[in-house]
C-alpha cells in the first residue's frame, strides 16, 4: 500500500490551521488539514458573542509587549509585523464580508462569524487544501521519506499519511466541550519541546462563598470601574466595564487583569473612577438631608450604592449627620476595593490559555521548532497570548502567515 504524501499536514482546523492551510496550499504545496471535531471552526463560531471580533486596529506589531502576554512578547513582533491588522481586513473586505469598529479599535462581523468561516473555507478550496474531519490523529512518528529527506508519518483514523513538514495548530485548553485538548503540548513533550505552565486567561474570577454572599445580591450589574494587579514595574491596570456574577466578577475589566493575576494576590478596583468622590460627598453632605444610600446613588449605580451603605453602621443615617471620618473611609473603600480572588471559572470559561510551546524553542521568523526540523507551532498552542479585543484571532493569523510562508515548497 502506498502512503498518501502531502508537502504539509497540519493538525487542528481552528482559525491558525485554516488560515495556514489555505496560505500554504495558495503557494502551491500539497496540504492535508485535519481536525478531530465534528464541526469546523467552532470556536471561531462561537468568539465575539458570535459576531467574531476577528482583529484589531490599535495592535502596535512593533511594541507587542502592550497587548500579549508570555514569557517573552517580543517573540511575535516578526509575524505580527509581516502580516498586520490591515492586511486581515483587506482579506475580509476582498471577501464582501460587512464589518464594524466597537470599542477601542475592535473589529467584528456585522452579520456573523459564518461569515468569517465561510471566507477561510473559500480560501482552502482555492489553495486545493484537502481537509479531514472529523478524523483523530492517533500517533505521529519523525520517518524518512523516500527521497531519504526527514519528514513525518501521521497514523489517523483514516490510515497513515506521510508528510515533509508538519504544523500543529491545535489551540489550547479553553472550552473542552467544543474539541480542545492537550494533544499540542503532548506533542511537545514527545519531542522534548519545553512548556510554559498552562493556566487559564481572559477567563471570569471566582471568591470564596462566605465572603462573597454580601455582594452576590449584585449579580447581573455592570458599571465601569479601574482595575489594577501587581507591585511596582508588574503594575498592570485596565479601565473597562466590570460585571458581578453569583460565584464573582467578570466582564472585560475582569477578563484582562485575569491574564496578569498571580494566585493569592489582591486585585484594587475604583468602583468610581471618573468621580472625585471625597468631593461630592462634602458637597452632599453640606446640602442634603438624605440618607448617604440615597446619595451615593447618584454617583455609581444604586445597587451597588445600597449594597455598600450597608457595610458599616455609620454609612447608615442621613449624609448631613455622617462623620467626615465616615464619609472619607467610604470614599476611600469604594475607589480602593482590595479582594484577592479564589480562583478562576477554569478553562470551561476561560477564553484562552495562558503558557503553552515555550517560544525561546521556535524560530521567531518561520515557527519552526530549532531542535525538530519540520516540526512547527502555531496560534494559541504557543506561549503568546492577546488581550480581549481581536489580539488573540490575529496571532492566529500572523502565525500562521508566517509558517505558512516558510513551508518548503514541493
Ligand atoms: C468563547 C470564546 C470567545 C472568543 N472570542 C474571541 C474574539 O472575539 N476575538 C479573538 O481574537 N479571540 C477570541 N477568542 C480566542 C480565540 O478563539 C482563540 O485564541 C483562537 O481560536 C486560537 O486559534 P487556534 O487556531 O490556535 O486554536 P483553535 O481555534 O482553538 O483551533 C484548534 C483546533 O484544533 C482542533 N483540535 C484540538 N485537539 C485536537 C486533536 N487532538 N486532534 C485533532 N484536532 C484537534 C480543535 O478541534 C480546533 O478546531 C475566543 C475564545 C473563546 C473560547
Amino acid at each position: 500500500m502506498t502512503i498518501p504524501f502531502f508537502d504539509a499536514i497540519i493538525i487542528g482546523a481552528g482559525a491558525a490551521g485554516l488560515f495556514c492551510a489555505a496560505q500554504a496550499g495558495q503557494r502551491g504545496l500539497s496540504v492535508l488539514l485535519i481536525d478531530h471535531a465534528e464541526k469546523v471552526a467552532e470556536k471561531i463560531r462561537i468568539s465575539g458573542g458570535g459576531r467574531c471580533n476577528f482583529t484589531n486596529r490599535d495592535l502596535d506589531p512593533s511594541a507587542p509587549h502592550k497587548h500579549f502576554v508570555g514569557q517573552n512578547p517580543q517573540f511575535c513582533r516578526s509575524a505580527l509585523s509581516r502580516y498586520t491588522p490591515q492586511d486581515f481586513i483587506a482579506l475580509v473586505d476582498r471577501h464582501g464580508i460587512p464589518h464594524h469598529e466597537k470599542h477601542k479599535g475592535q473589529l467584528f462581523a456585522d452579520r456573523s462569524a459564518e461569515d468569517l468561516i465561510a471566507m477561510l473555507l473559500a480560501e482552502c478550496a482555492d489553495g486545493g487544501v484537502t481537509h479531514w474531519q472529523p478524523c483523530g490523529v492517533k500517533k505521529i512518528a519523525p520517518e524518512a521519506l523516500e527521497d531519504s529527506q526527514s519528514g513525518y508519518r501521521v497514523e489517523t483514523d483514516r490510515g497513515p499519511v506521510q508528510a515533509r513538514s508538519l504544523v500543529i495548530a491545535t489551540g489550547g485548553l479553553s472550552i473542552p466541550k467544543i474539541g480542545a485538548t492537550d494533544f499540542g503540548y503532548r506533542v511537545a513533550r514527545q519531542f522534548d519541546i519545553p512548556l510554559v505552565e498552562q493556566r487559564p486567561g481572559l477567563v471570569p474570577l471566582t471568591f470564596d462563598g462566605a465572603a462573597w454572599a454580601p455582594y452576590a445580591q449584585l449579580a447581573g450589574l455592570a458599571l465601569p470601574v479601574r482595575i489594577a494587579t501587581g507591585a511596582k514595574k508588574a503594575r498592570m491596570a485596565f479601565d473597562e466595564d466590570l460585571l458581578f456574577t453569583h460565584r464573582g466578577l467578570s466582564g472585560p475589566a475582569v477578563l484582562q487583569i485575569s491574564s496578569y493575576w498571580q494566585e493569592g494576590t489582591p486585585l484594587a478596583i475604583d468602583l468610581a473612577p471618573t468621580v472625585d468622590l471625597p468631593e461630592a460627598l462634602a458637597q452632599a453632605k453640606a446640602r442634603s438631608r438624605k440618607l448617604i444610600a440615597n446619595e451615593l446613588a447618584t454617583l455609581v449605580p444604586s445597587r451597588l450604592a445600597d449594597a455598600w451603605a450597608q457595610r458599616e453602621a455609620d454609612w447608615q443615617r442621613p449624609i448631613a449627620e455622617a462623620s467626615d471620618k465616615a464619609l472619607a473611609r467610604l470614599a476611600e473603600q469604594l475607589a480602593r476595593w482590595e479582594l484577592t480572588p479564589t480562583g478562576t471559572e477554569g478553562y470551561k470559561k476561560a477564553e484562552v490559555t495562558l503558557g503553552g510551546v515555550d517560544t525561546r524553542a521556535l524560530s521567531q521568523q518561520t515557527l519552526e521548532c530549532k531542535a525538530q526540523p519540520g516540526l512547527y507551532f502555531i496560534g494559541e498552542v504557543v506561549d503568546v497570548t492577546g488581550w480581549l479585543g481581536g489580539y488573540n484571532f490575529q496571532w492566529a493569523w500572523a502565525s500562521a502567515h508566517a509558517c505558512a510562508q516558510a513551508l518548503p515548497p514541493p
